[in-house]
């Protein structure tokens, strides 16, 4: 599957229900061709999905880990607080045949008890691969994710998309490099918001976003594609 193939294949999957979709919540399906980018970013240039255990933090209608697991991950943990969209998710799971390896978790990430346990031994290594809140309701709601994330004892890895906004470039890297962490790359790319809440006057929206590569360690590993950190 190329990249084009990915991003139509999760253009296919469904997405919030329009009567239900929070905006507080932010929920707005992460835009196929963005999360294709992500899962071949991750697969094949750092070579962190193949048999990988991928969790997924406000995974919505699951679109991020559906990516990850037709890229090879073997098991993806979706995280949601709206066990609706978690309800849409399994769907999609079930549609692409990949039902017997995603699991469901309805809770608050924000205070979520799984990040101090250790998941089960037998995958390569845990990954986080996320499309947070960008903090437009909730102010810095992006960054508490971020800083769940890199609470997770087991993961070494997160990648996360962030609304490209100068100052926020600053506080992420500060917020990463205080805990210890390393912003190891940068890439620039652009979403596509539907139109689903009464306030959109546009069909859809087009805004620019950065995807983050997020490691204890720093790699080898440079790309073209990457934007100045
Ligand atoms: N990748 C998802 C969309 C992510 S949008 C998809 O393609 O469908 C952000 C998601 O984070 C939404 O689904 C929202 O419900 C969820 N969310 C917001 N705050 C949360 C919290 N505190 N805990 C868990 N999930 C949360």
């Amino acid at each position: 599957m190329n990249k084009r193939q990915l991003a139509s294949t999760i253009e296919q999957l469904k997405v919030f229900d329009k009567q239900h979709a929070s905006v507080k919540l932010e929920q707005y399906p992460t835009d196929a061709l963005a999360t294709a980018e992500l899962a071949f970013i991750a697969g094949f240039m750092y070579n962190d999905v193949k048999d990988n255990l991928v969790l997924d933090l406000g995974a919505g209608t699951g679109r991020i880990a559906a990516g990850a697991l037709l890229m090879g991950g073997r098991k993806a943990i979706c995280i949601e607080i709206d066990a609706g969209a978690l309800a849409i998710a399994m769907d999609n799971f079930k549609f692409l045949g990949l039902g017997n390896r995603a699991e469901l978790i309805n809770a608050d990430v924000l205070s979520c008890p799984l990040r101090k346990a250790r998941v089960k031994n037998g995958f390569g290594k845990t990954i986080i691969m996320m499309n947070p809140p960008f903090g437009i309701q909730t102010k810095g709601a992006d960054l508490k994710f971020l800083q769940v994330a890199m609470e997770f004892e087991h993961v070494d890895v997160i990648y996360s998309f962030h609304a490209t906004v100068e100052k926020n470039r600053a506080f992420i890297r500060k917020k990463v490099e205080e805990e210890g962490w390393f912003v190891d790359a940068l890439f620039q790319t652009r979403m596509f918001l539907p139109h689903i809440y009464a306030f959109h006057e546009k069909r859809r929206k087009e805004i620019k976003v950065d995807l983050y590569r997020i490691a204890r360690e720093k790699s080898t590993v440079t790309g073209h594609m990457q934007a100045k950190p």
